[in-house]
């Protein structure tokens, strides 16, 4: 069976292409033109990806996002008619992974779904963890999992690529634009925001203070950067 993909999107019409365009490429797609319904779904079918429309009839798609993400961090990609930066940038702040502006083409739709698919892949088998700080951090990559001071922490796939690209050079600067590279692949207007946010979400789960942080740094005009050293 390919991944699944739950669709949420009230305009029947809309729905019925994203579902062909999605099948086209060997997904099993479900479909769901209300919010209720959608959360009834996906907390059966637990879907791999969610696209999700934001302008519902019955619960505003952002409250169906933040009922979505409580249960667990499945990737979100958020379709909106609302084309103004402000509302994009909400969705992310979120905790939607990517975001498509109506219209959008099928090409287009079809690459930001296996985008998606692929981050949220395991990494090959026999990774060890990583720890740092003398374990106070560890990522277990084989897992997907975060733990902070031995308590597991739920991340969001944009907050796991985030945190493992600053892993990956403890200590070093990384700027927004190769943190927003390293997860996306690309950067757009206003991803420095974005960036700040989910940093923000992060160091909150991270039980990180933001006036005084000790496992993420912000270093003014250049970047964030992992202050915790890798444990050998
Ligand atoms: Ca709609």
């Amino acid at each position: 069976m390919g991944a699944v993909v739950l669709v949420v999107e009230d305009e029947a019409k809309l729905r019925g292409l994203v579902r062909a365009f999605l099948e086209g490429e060997g997904l099993t797609v479900f479909t769901s033109g209300s919010g209720a319904e959608a959360l009834t779904i996906g907390s059966r079918v637990r879907p791999d990806v969610v696209v999700l429309d934001l302008g519902l009839p019955d619960i505003d798609g952002e409250d169906v996002l933040r009922e979505l993400r409580r249960s667990y961090d499945v990737p979100v990609l958020v379709l909106t008619a609302r084309a103004s930066e402000e509302d994009r940038i909400r969705g992310l702040e979120l905790g939607a992974d990517d975001y498509l502006t109506k219209p959008f083409s099928s090409r287009e739709l079809v690459l930001r779904v296996l985008a998606l698919l692929r981050r949220g892949g395991l990494a090959p088998a026999g990774t060890a963890p990583s720890s740092f700080g003398g374990g106070l951090l560890v990522i277990d990559d084989q897992r997907h999992e975060v733990r902070m001071r031995g308590g597991q922490v739920q991340v969001s796939p944009t907050e796991w690529g985030i945190l493992c690209a600053l892993a990956r050079v403890p200590g070093r600067v990384c700027s927004r634009a190769e943190l927003v590279n390293s997860v996306r692949g690309y950067e757009w207007e206003g991803y420095e925001r974005v960036v700040d946010s989910h940093v923000k979400n992060l160091r909150r789960k991270l039980q990180d203070s933001p006036e005084s942080p000790s496992v993420i740094e912000t270093i003014i005009g250049a970047g964030y950067r992992l202050c915790l050293q890798r444990d050998a």
